[in-house]
This record gives C-alpha cells, sequence and structure tokens, in this order.
C-alpha cells in the first residue's frame, strides 16, 4: 500500500516528521480506502483501519450469510408503512444509494420499534446467498433509528419482466453523482418491495467497513423482476461490490411462518 510505503521512508528522516506523516496518514485512511478486490477487499477490512473496521476480522454475527437449513418460526409481520415521495440518488463510491428527501415519512415498524427508511442502495451480484446460489443484484432497504438501531431489509432480483417502480431509480444509476440533490426523483417506496411478504430473519452486521453488528436483517424470500436490461445498467455502474458471506457461528436463520399475512 503506497501510503504506508511513504510513511517507512519519511519515518527515518526524524520524529517530527513522522508525526506529521502520520496525521495525515489516518486522515486518509479515514476516507474511502476500502474496496472489494486486492490488497484494500474483504479480507484486508480490519487491516486497513484496526482502530475502526475489526469487526470486520473479528465479528462473530456477521453480514452476509448463505441462507440455508431455515428454522420456521412464527414472527410478527413486518408493516412498512411506505407512501410516495422525493427522493435523491447519488454514488457513494461502492454503490449507488436512493434515499428519501423528506425524512422520517417512509418508515417500518418491526418488534415494536418504529424505523425511519435511511437509503437503499445495491450489490451486484447479491450478497447474501440461497443454498450458495447468488441472485444478479440484491437491494438493500436500510433503516435507522435517532437511537442507532438498524433493520435492513433485503430484496433479490432476478430477470424477467421490467420493473416500472423502480425505473426512476434505474434510469439514473449510470448517471448519479456524488450530490443527491442534483438528481430528485419520485418513488411510490412500497412498490418497490415483492408483494409475497415471506421473509427470513436474523441477527447480523453491516456488510461494509466497520461490519458494526447488531443489525436487525430481513430477507425476502421471493425475488422481484427487473428486465436484463434494468439489470444491465446496476452492472453497468458496479459489478462485484459484494462481500463474501461469513460463517454464521451457530446463529439461526428464522423463516417466517406467520399465517394469514
Ligand atoms: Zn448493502
Amino acid at each position: 500500500m503506497k501510503i504506508k510505503t511513504n510513511a517507512l521512508r519519511i519515518s527515518m528522516a526524524g520524529a517530527a516528521a513522522l508525526a506529521i506523516v502520520a496525521v495525515a496518514t489516518s486522515a486518509a485512511i479515514a476516507g474511502a480506502s476500502w474496496s472489494y478486490t486486492g490488497s484494500t477487499g474483504p479480507n484486508h477490512w480490519a487491516t486497513i483501519d484496526p482502530a475502526n473496521y475489526a469487526l470486520c476480522a473479528d465479528g462473530t454475527a456477521q453480514s452476509p450469510i448463505d441462507i440455508h437449513g431455515t428454522t420456521n418460526k412464527v414472527l410478527t409481520n413486518l408493516k412498512f408503512n411506505y407512501t410516495t415521495s422525493e427522493a435523491g440518488v447519488f454514488n457513494n463510491g461502492h454503490t449507488v444509494e436512493v434515499e428519501p428527501l423528506q425524512n422520517p415519512v417512509e418508515t417500518l415498524a418491526l418488534g415494536g420499534i418504529t424505523y425511519p427508511l435511511l437509503q437503499i442502495h445495491f450489490h451486484a451480484p447479491s450478497e447474501h446467498e440461497v443454498n450458495g446460489l447468488h441472485y444478479p443484484v440484491e437491494l438493500h432497504f436500510v433503516h435507522k433509528t435517532t437511537g442507532g438501531k438498524i433493520a435492513v431489509v433485503g430484496v433479490f432480483v432476478k430477470a424477467g419482466k421490467a420493473n416500472s417502480a423502480w425505473a426512476p431509480f434505474v434510469n439514473k444509476i449510470t448517471t448519479a453523482t456524488a450530490t443527491a440533490e442534483d438528481t430528485p426523483i419520485e418513488l411510490d417506496w412500497a412498490k418497490l418491495l415483492p408483494t409475497n411478504p415471506e421473509t427470513v430473519r436474523y441477527d447480523g452486521s453491516l456488510t461494509t467497513p466497520g461490519c458494526s453488528e447488531g443489525v436487525k436483517w430481513n430477507v425476502f424470500t421471493h425475488p422481484i423482476t427487473m428486465s436484463q436490461a434494468q439489470i444491465n445498467q446496476f452492472l453497468e455502474a458496479y459489478s462485484g461490490n459484494n462481500r463474501p458471506v461469513q460463517p454464521l457461528h451457530g446463529r439461526k436463520i428464522y423463516l417466517d411462518s406467520t399465517l394469514n399475512k
């Protein structure tokens, strides 16, 4: 890694110079220095910033996972209080996100907690696997309370019929800039979800550094469809922005067997 080489070379010039370089190095590392390949890829995230990214290597409840061997359980239904509202699309350097511009309007009620929808982004191929297989795209609906509780909803995408609800976002993916307000769109958020409400649920983590745990994961078992042309828009922006699946470490994966959904 280039930064480390420079730091080592300059450290020989004296302690004062080293102190300056150390500050500059930690500032650089606090930026977007992680990636999905090579020396800054998922196997190296923890060493890029050990103070903040240690869980990426040491965590015992990490995401994504391979969904298999599920346990049936009667669970409280996810209740999406989603409306139609304005949204901003932007590229954060690792994926393209869409976020509600008026918050908190779109919310998810789960386990007695109301989680505002923070943003939706994608991974291609999917991060979660189902019996060892990926879908071409996975969408993550990230919900977060002001107290910092996080619930993520995962939606798989398979190739099929074109998806008109997702079109306003999909049409912006390849031209999105780093600033959301540059590209306002309107979304009917509820229509972005699968019609079959069945989910699997487990306790996991963020799938990007610092890999924080305590995340309530809810993954729809039935994918939505998009046309291959729509899927290609995702792939053109980012392909291979998926963290590999992580060990379960004894965690159970619950399949919602609630009747009368
Ligand atoms: Zn994600």
